[in-house]
C-alpha cells in the first residue's frame, strides 16, 4: 500500500488547480503589463484571481499581493513592519519560539540589524496564551508575528484574541497562516489580522506561489526591486497560471472546508487513538485545538530518521517535523519549544493527512508504525537502558 501522509510538507494539486494551471498556460500567456489586448486579457484574469483570494479570507482585493510562496510572504510582512518601525523608533517585535524558519530567520537577521525580538514560550500544549502576548508588549513594539497553526505539531493559536489585543494596543499583527489556509476558516476582519501569509502548495495548489494580505493603510516594503508589478510592491512578471490555479484551489478548499475538515478530523482521530496505544508514546500538542489533518507523536527510545526510512520502505511518506530541517540531525526547534528534552525530541513522527485518505490507510499506518517502533526498540541501546531501569522513561 502507498500512503502519502505528509500534506503539511506539500500537497498534490487538485484536478481543479491542475486544469486551471493548464488552461491559463494555453490561453492567457500574455504579460499583464502589456497594453495590447492579449496582455490586458491576462491582466483581467490576474485581478479576478486577486478578488477570489481576497474573498476567501474576507479581505479587499487591493489588500492582496501575490508572492512566490509562504516564505516570501513572511519575509515581506516582517520586513515591511520593521522598515516602518525603524522610521518611528519602534524596534521591538514579539513572536514565538516555534515559528517557521521563514519567520525565525528573518527575525534573527533583524536582531543583527538592531531590532529586539521577544520569543514567547508556547507551553507544553503548543499554544501561546494572549496573556503572554500582552505581557510582552512594550511602547516600542511595532509588530506581533505569531503563526495561525504550527506546521510540525498542528496546534491552532488563539488568533482572534491575539488580534484584538494587538488592535487595542495599536500594534500590527502578522500571522503565518500557511498551514491554516484552506483547512480552517480565516476572516481577517473578524480576527483583527493586519498581515497574513498563505502558500498555494499547502492547499492543493501549485508550488512557488503564495500571497500576502496587508490591511489597507499599512505601508508595504518591497523586497524585490524591478518593475512596477503588484502596485510597485513586488517586482517580476506575474506567474498567472500559478496565481489563477492558486485562486481556484483556495476557493475550492474554502468552499469545502466543513466537509473536508470533518472527514480529515475523523481519520486523524483514528490515528491519534491507534498510536496512543503504543507504549511510551506521546501526542505532541493540544488534543482539541489542532488542524484537522495533523498529528505528531514521540516514541521513546528510537530515532525519528530510522522510523521514517522504515516507513518509507512500507510505502508510507511521513516526516519527522519540518521538511526544511529533516536531513539535519538537530532536534526540532518546535519540540524543544514545547519543553521536550533533546533525546525525546529526536524520536518524533509527523503524519499529515487529508480528506481523500481512507480508514484502511489509517489502519495500515497504525499497524506499520507499531511494528517499526517495536523493531527499532529491540535494537536500541537507549531502549535497553530504559527497560533495565538504568534510565527513566519520560512518558508513561
Ligand atoms: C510551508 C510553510 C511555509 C513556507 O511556504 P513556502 O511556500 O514553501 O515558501 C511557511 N510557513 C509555514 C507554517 C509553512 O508550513
Amino acid at each position: 500500500m502507498k500512503v502519502y501522509a505528509d500534506n503539511a510538507a506539500t500537497t498534490q494539486m487538485s484536478k481543479t488547480a491542475r486544469d486551471t494551471f493548464i488552461e491559463y498556460m494555453d490561453n492567457f500567456y500574455g504579460n499583464p503589463s502589456s497594453l495590447y489586448t492579449v496582455g490586458q486579457l491576462a491582466k483581467v484574469e490576474l485581478e479576478k484571481a486577486r478578488e477570489t483570494v481576497a474573498s476567501c479570507i474576507n479581505a479587499k482585493p487591493q489588500e492582496i499581493y501575490f508572492t512566490s510562496g509562504g516564505s516570501e510572504a513572511d519575509n515581506q510582512a516582517i520586513r515591511s513592519a520593521a522598515a516602518f518601525g525603524a522610521k518611528k523608533g519602534k524596534k521591538h517585535i514579539v513572536s514565538t519560539a516555534f515559528e517557521h524558519h521563514a519567520v525565525l530567520h528573518t527575525l534573527m537577521k533583524l536582531e543583527k540589524e538592531g531590532f529586539e525580538v521577544t520569543y514567547l514560550d508556547v507551553h507544553e500544549n503548543g499554544i501561546v496564551t494572549p496573556e503572554d502576548v500582552k505581557n510582552a508588549l512594550r511602547d516600542d513594539t511595532i509588530l506581533v508575528t505569531i503563526m495561525f497553526a504550527n506546521n510540525e505539531i498542528g496546534t491552532i493559536q488563539p488568533v482572534r484574541e491575539i488580534g484584538e489585543l494587538c488592535r487595542e494596543h495599536g500594534v500590527w499583527f502578522h500571522t503565518d497562516a500557511v498551514q491554516a489556509a484552506g483547512h480552517v476558516a480565516i476572516d481577517v476582519e473578524a480576527d483583527s489580522i493586519d498581515m497574513l501569509s498563505i502558500s498555494a502548495h499547502k492547499f492543493h495548489g501549485p508550488k512557488g506561489c503564495g500571497a500576502l494580505y496587508v490591511k489597507k493603510g499599512i505601508p508595504v516594503a518591497n523586497i524585490i526591486e524591478g518593475g512596477a508589478q503588484e502596485r510597485g510592491k513586488r517586482s517580476g512578471t506575474e506567474n498567472l497560471p500559478a496565481i489563477a490555479s492558486m485562486a481556484a484551489a483556495f476557493k475550492e478548499a474554502c468552499n469545502n472546508i466543513e466537509t473536508s475538515s470533518e472527514k480529515s478530523a475523523k481519520l486523524r482521530d483514528m490515528l491519534m487513538k491507534g498510536l496512543k496505544e503504543i507504549p511510551h508514546s506521546k501526542l505532541n500538542g493540544d488534543v482539541d485545538s489542532r488542524l484537522p489533518g495533523t498529528v505528531n507523536f514521540c516514541f521513546e527510545g528510537i530515532e525519528g530518521e530510522s522510523l521514517l526510512l522504515l516507513l518509507d520502505a512500507r510505502g508510507i511518506s511521513a516526516s519527522s517535523g519540518s521538511a526544511c530541517t529533516s536531513g539535519s540531525l538537530d532536534p526540532s526547534h518546535v519540540l524543544l519549544a514545547i519543553g521536550l528534552p533533546h533525546e525525546v525530541a529526536h524520536g518524533s513522527l509527523r503524519l499529515s493527512i487529508n480528506e481523500n485518505n481512507t480508514e484502511e490507510e489509517m489502519e495500515y499506518i497504525i499497524k506499520s508504525v507499531s511494528e517499526v517502533v517495536d523493531y527499532l526498540r529491540n535494537m536500541s541501546p537507549v531502549w535497553d537502558d530504559l527497560m533495565t531501569g538504568k534510565k527513566d522513561f519520560y512518558f508513561e
